[in-house]
C-alpha cells in the first residue's frame, strides 16, 4: 500500500529550483510575488502573464493548468506518479477539508467526476486512485492547500512504476499530458 500513497509526499517538494520562486514556472517568473505556497504562486503567475499579454492558453500550458472552475482548478502534477495525474484543488488557501465552503466543496467533487472521464476517455485504465493527504502528517507535500490527486490505474502497474531511489518510469511528458487533458475536457463539452 506504501506504493500508492508514499510517491504524494514528494509531489512539489522537489521543485527545488532556486532560480524561480516555488510553483513559478520559468516562462512566467516575471510575475513579481510570492505567496508562499506553490499552488497559489503557480495561479498568480499564469493570471499575471495573461494581464500582461500572454494568451490564456499559452500562459496555462506553461502552468500545467488544465480547467478553471468558479471555486476549484485542475492543473497537472509536476512530478506524475502515472500518466495522467491531476490534481483538483481550490484556489483559496485552506488547509483543511472541513474549511472549504459548500460551493466549493460540491465543485471539487463535480471537477473530480469530469477528470475521471477524462482519464477514461485518453487512457482507458482499469482503476483511479483519488486521493487527499490533509496535513503534514498524513504526508501532505504541500500541507497549507488542499489539493486531491487523482490518476489512472493498471493492475500491474506498481510493478513498473514503483519508485526506485526516486527515478519513476514515466511514458509520457507533461506537454503531451496537458495538450490530451485540455483536447479530451473540449471533446466532453466540460469546459
Ligand atoms: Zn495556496
Amino acid at each position: 500500500m506504501d506504493h500508492f500513497w508514499t510517491p504524494w509526499r514528494f509531489a512539489y517538494v522537489s521543485t527545488a529550483d532556486t532560480s524561480v520562486r516555488p510553483g513559478v514556472p520559468a516562462s512566467l517568473s516575471a510575475w513579481p510575488g510570492d505567496l508562499g505556497c506553490v499552488f497559489c504562486n503557480l495561479i498568480a503567475s499564469i493570471d499575471f502573464a495573461i494581464a500582461n499579454g500572454k494568451s490564456s492558453a499559452e500562459a496555462e500550458e506553461a502552468g500545467g493548468l488544465i480547467l478553471r472552475g468558479k471555486h476549484c482548478f485542475i492543473c497537472l502534477n509536476a512530478f506524475p506518479y502515472t500518466s495522467g495525474h491531476v490534481m483538483v484543488m481550490p484556489f483559496a488557501h485552506l488547509d483543511r477539508l472541513a474549511a472549504l465552503p459548500t460551493e466549493a466543496a460540491h465543485e471539487l467533487i463535480d471537477l473530480a467526476q469530469r477528470t475521471e472521464q477524462a482519464l477514461q476517455r485518453i487512457y482507458t485504465p482499469q482503476g483511479f486512485n483519488f486521493g487527499m493527504n490533509v496535513g503534514q502528517a498524513a504526508g501532505a507535500g504541500v500541507a497549507g492547500h488542499i489539493h486531491l490527486h487523482a490518476m489512472p490505474r493498471w493492475t500491474g502497474d506498481t510493478n513498473f512504476m514503483t519508485t526506485i531511489g526516486e527515478t519513476r518510469v514515466l511514458p509520457e511528458d507533461l506537454e503531451t499530458t496537458w495538450k490530451r487533458m485540455r483536447a479530451a475536457f473540449a471533446e466532453l463539452e466540460i469546459r
